[in-house]
């Protein structure tokens, strides 16, 4: 069935949940078809991480710059760095029908929620606090204070869980990305949907 408008998802949760793991297997599969929403970045890359694939890594004046312009859906500092979504690429993959994928952290996704309010809000949780931090520490990427300072923001996000439309334990990447999959597909059946 051919959809006048694609949906748009929103996938948050604190950092260090697995966002970004589960939204990469959520792409890697055949059953699903999703656009994303490369976002952009002031922070530096990491090891083996591509401009234009996983970021658009800017300057901090370049974002400002596209702050001031109007030309990001939603954007938010997190861990002393920006964070945006470039608002062209969304809206025109909507119009033509497909649906886009956002993963951004949570401040960012309740401004999405102002503009999008139909958007289909998913909150990935970890199974407890403590898998949060090893998760985070076993990335091995982070620096003693990073982790702390991930540590509390991820505290202070968990209390904002109230205001998405799913919550999806990432227990194992295949169980999240398969709850995200059954998520998507209820969607597009909804009546008003349709
Ligand atoms: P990281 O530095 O680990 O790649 O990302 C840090 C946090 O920023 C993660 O929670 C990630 O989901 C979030 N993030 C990535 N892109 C965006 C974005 O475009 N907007 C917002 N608000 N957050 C983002």
């Amino acid at each position: 069935m051919k959809r006048e408008k694609g949906l748009l998802i929103v996938l948050s949760g604190p950092s260090g949940v697995g966002k970004g793991t589960v939204r990469k297997a959520l792409f890697s599969q055949e059953d699903i078809e999703l656009q994303y929403s490369i976002s952009m970045t002031t922070r530096q890359p990491r090891e083996g991480e591509v401009d234009g694939v996983d970021y658009f890594f800017r300057s901090r004046e370049k974002f400002e710059q596209l702050i001031k312009e109007n030309r990001l859906l939603e954007w938010a500092e997190f861990v002393g760095n920006y964070y945006g979504t470039p608002v062209d690429y969304v809206r025109e993959t909507i119009e033509s029908g497909k649906d886009v994928l956002l993963e951004i952290e949570v401040q960012g996704a309740m401004q999405v929620k102002e503009v999008f309010p139909e958007g289909v809000f998913i909150f990935l949780v970890p199974p407890s606090l403590s898998e949060l931090r090893s998760r985070i520490v076993g990335r091995g990427t982070e620096t003693e204070d990073v982790i702390h300072n991930r540590m509390q923001m991820a505290k202070e996000e968990i209390d904002l869980m109230d205001a998405y439309d799913y919550v999806v334990e990432n227990d194992k990447v295949e169980f999240a990305c398969n709850r995200i999959k059954a998520i998507v597909q209820s969607e597009h059946c909804r009546r008003d949907r349709v």
